[in-house]
């Protein structure tokens, strides 16, 4: 088999803390991570040279998105050239086609990027039949970016990989904790709600995001301790701590994220809240009916908005 498809699924951070820079530059985080089921397709292809030699493999990368970079900025192909480099000698020599179609929003607090990082590793994992368990899969995934292990986790959990699925995990899980870099990942339970995520046409740097909240006054934390318990418990509680502290900077430096945010808040949704650093702000429905109106509503009102579920 040299040819497969990977869902590479959009995330939404159910809470955000962030303690203050480290002397690297990086901001501690501690997080809930929610993976949802609004996903890109992956195609991997890869071609073999048949010439009896080993280790020298090429990526090309193809996305629908003329803006995106192909090159070694692109997540997806820094993923390949990753495997190709660690595991290459294992599997001689040829090309990997990447063709990435992308929905999920870019630049958006979905990680799109980071998941076709996780859904190319999942994927030559497969593909070149390395064997690799979702440990040695989420440290991979780790190099390449502090979101890609939780992509890792959650593609685990929903594990579409066509036509030959990946190896069932018990590390899988479609919620996390994420502490530290973001990369220190322990499964938690997640939320089983209809999900609408839309997003105001423009973008936010996270990096700008992430300069900017040390000199913002953050108002409330959410307690994950108690966030992770209710969750547990399917209890409505863990509303109260859906709290994402980098709104304290993207609400009040873009409008148009805190417009949305109430917008959002008068379709009838259970909780509102900013993903990531923004702009893509997130609602959570009691009903699919509600969700499916309130995205055609905020449509109507000229924003870029899908419903969708969590993978469970
Ligand atoms: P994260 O939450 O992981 O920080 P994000 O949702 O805010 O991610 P992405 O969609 O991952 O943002 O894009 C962030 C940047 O990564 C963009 O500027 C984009 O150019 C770059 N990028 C690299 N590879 C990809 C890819 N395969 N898909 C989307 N963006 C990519």
């Amino acid at each position: 088999m040299d040819e497969i498809k990977v869902l590479s699924f959009a995330k939404i951070n159910l809470s955000i803390d962030v303690g203050a820079a480290r002397g690297d530059g990086y901001h501690p985080v501690d997080m809930v991570m929610q993976q949802l089921s609004f996903h890109d397709d992956v195609d991997l292809k890869y071609i073999r040279n048949n010439d009896g030699t080993r280790g020298n493999i090429d990526v090309q990368v193809k996305t629908n998105r003329y803006y995106l970079p192909t090159d070694n900025r692109n997540l997806a192909f820094k993923a390949a050239r990753l495997m190709a480099d660690r595991y290459g000698k294992q599997v001689d020599s040829g090309t990997v086609r990447i063709d990435i179609k992308k929905r999920i929003p870019v630049a958006a607090g979905l990680a799109g990027g980071s998941g076709n990082g996780a859904a190319v590793i999942h994927g030559l994992n497969v593909l070149w039949d390395l064997g690799l368990d979702l440990t040695k899969v989420c440290l991979l995934c780790a190099e390449l970016g502090s979101d890609v292990p939780f992509s890792a986790l959650g593609q685990a959990k929903a594990n579409y990989i066509f036509p030959k699925p990946m190896r069932k995990d018990p590390m899988a899980a479609s919620c996390a904790r994420a502490t530290g870099r973001g990369t220190e990942l322990e499964p938690v339970e997640g939320i089983r709600k209809p999900v609408v995520i839309a997003k105001p046409s423009i973008s936010v740097s996270t990096k700008e995001v992430y300069q900017g909240i040390d000199s913002c006054e953050i108002v409330s934390r959410p307690d994950n301790d108690k966030l992770v318990e209710d969750l547990a418990a399917h209890s409505d509680g863990a509303y109260d701590n859906f709290i994402n502290v980098l709104e304290a900077y993207t609400l009040d430096h873009y409008p148009a994220v805190a417009k949305l945010k109430q917008v959002m808040s008068e379709t009838g949704a259970e909780k509102v809240l900013m993903s990531g650093s923004g702009p893509t702000v997130f609602a959570v429905y009691n009903h699919m009916k509600a969700a499916m109106s309130a995205c055609d509503k905020l449509r109507d009102k000229g924003y870029e908005a899908y419903w969708t579920k969590t993978i469970k």
